[in-house]
């Protein structure tokens, strides 16, 4: 079963990843983290290790999803996790 509505990805057949499943732990390390405010598109970086430290390296993907909070206005429903994969070199 795949979830892919909540996360937005680019290009999409490279960005693979089914966010119930993967968590901060067994996330490839070449892929960095932001979110997106669902309600005013403010836009922030994610530390991904700042999360699994206060957070727990077992939390999902979707989970942290779940738990965005937007610094801008404060909306916590329908926000987004964007990937980004680094350059592999
Ligand atoms: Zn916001």
């Amino acid at each position: 079963m795949k979830h892919r509505r909540s996360i937005g990805v680019a290009p999409p057949d490279r960005h693979a990843v089914e966010i119930e499943k993967t968590t901060l732990a067994t996330l490839a390390e070449w892929f960095v983290i932001y979110a997106r405010c669902h309600a005013c598109r403010h836009q922030t970086f994610i530390d991904r290790r700042d999360i699994a430290r206060r957070c727990g390296h077992d939390l999902s993907l979707a989970n942290l999803a779940r738990r965005l909070r937007c610094h801008e206005c404060g909306n916590r429903s329908g926000n987004l996790l964007l990937l980004q994969m680094l350059p592999r070199d």
